[in-house]
């Protein structure tokens, strides 16, 4: 019998395939996804069981059910078993599986899953956070509450959804916050919106003020908003879902909350954080529960350009652009955020 570790066994054997024989063939094939019928809860409406290809894990999206792990993991579930058991197992499958070109699984180690970024950046990013938050509410950050007050933000949603305000421009080496030595962490002075999934912080983003405290507008080409170093892509706002039937896709993280302020009770919100920005396949199954997904982009930028990868969406996707602007502008010159939700809810 062959050596293999665990983790050469599971580089060499596609949980994929051994879900299909094992059980039976997916439902929907999205692009690092399949999706199967959890065989671990009853259920033959909504196919709950996600598998990575990527990292070769799988897991039930329902809510009551949650199963999770890995090739072991299916095998001790399914047959009831060990991990010894199940390592046995696939070792004795192996020589028939390796000979499968179509199981040589080589790329594996270039083809990184998505993950939050290093426990340094963590700490950082947590600790300059809470110096904004703090901020935020004292003296020193009274540009970021006009703002916030501008776009009509209350503190009570501004508090909830972790916003701060850094009043001056720092900047850091890379190497403090875990990051190559020739980067540089930047910091600019303003609104810091932070994008959380559980204990782990994605993303920090800045919308970025200038001396006069103001936020500044876009020129030159120059964006209004810097994502900070080693930042990683995540689903904004979905710490904050709460299991409702249709989801609200908005164009910005501070659209995003202001919706969920003002609509909270009617759908979930998210946003992927600017209309160009497209949706990592490792957060599709997150969106599969919904029965319909709203988006609201700018009117001009409503074409879903940059955001093909929602195509796999498709069916559930409704694009409702805000009658003018963003939602913000929207809400700004007096038009009821709550309503046009409702409105277009109802269609
Ligand atoms: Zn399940």
């Amino acid at each position: 019998m062959n050596k293999l570790t665990p983790q050469e066994i599971k580089a060499r054997i596609h949980l994929e395939q051994v879900i299909k024989q094992d059980w039976q063939p997916p439902v929907k094939r999205y692009a690092d996804w399949w999706m199967f019928f959890c065989p671990f809860h009853p259920n033959t409406r909504t196919p709950a069981l996600g598998v990575n290809l990527k990292t070769g894990t799988f897991k039930c999206f329902s809510g009551e059910c949650g199963v999770q792990g890995d090739l072991f993991t299916w095998h001790m579930l399914r047959h009831n078993t060990d991990f010894k058991t199940a390592q046995a197992y696939y070792r004795e499958q192996l020589p028939n599986v390796a000979s499968h070109p179509m199981n040589a699984r080589s790329e594996l180690k270039q083809r990184r899953p998505a993950e939050p970024p290093g426990a340094l950046w963590q700490l950082q990013a947590l600790a300059f956070l809470q110096l904004c938050q703090t901020t935020l509410w004292e003296a020193g950050g009274e540009p970021g509450r006009k703002e916030l007050a501008r776009r009509g933000v209350q503190e009570y949603t501004a508090r909830r959804w972790s916003l701060g305000y850094n009043p001056r421009w720092r900047k850091e080496p890379g190497s403090a916050w875990g990051l190559p030595h020739a980067q540089t962490v930047w910091l600019p002075r303003g609104l810091t919106i932070p994008a959380f999934v559980g204990m782990d912080l994605w993303y920090l983003k800045i919308r970025i003020f200038g001396h006069n405290g103001k936020p500044v507008e876009k020129h030159a080409g120059k964006s209004k908003y810097l994502q900070i170093q080693g930042s990683r892509p995540a689903l904004f706002g979905m710490d904050h879902f709460a299991g409702r039937a249709n989801l609200l896709l908005a164009e910005s993280e501070l659209d995003a909350i202001l919706v969920w302020q003002e609509s909270g009770d009617l759908l979930d919100i998210a946003s992927l954080g600017g209309a160009g920005k497209q949706l990592d396949s490792h957060w599709i199954p997150y969106l599969l529960p919904y029965r319909r997904i709203f988006l609201a982009y700018d009117q001009d930028k409503a074409g879903l350009h940059g955001a093909r990868k929602l195509a796999a969406l498709s069916q559930r996707l409704v694009v409702s652009p805000p009658p003018e602007g963003d939602l913000t502008d929207f809400h700004q010159t007096g038009g009821d955020v709550r309503d046009f939700i409702a409105q277009f809810m109802s269609t």
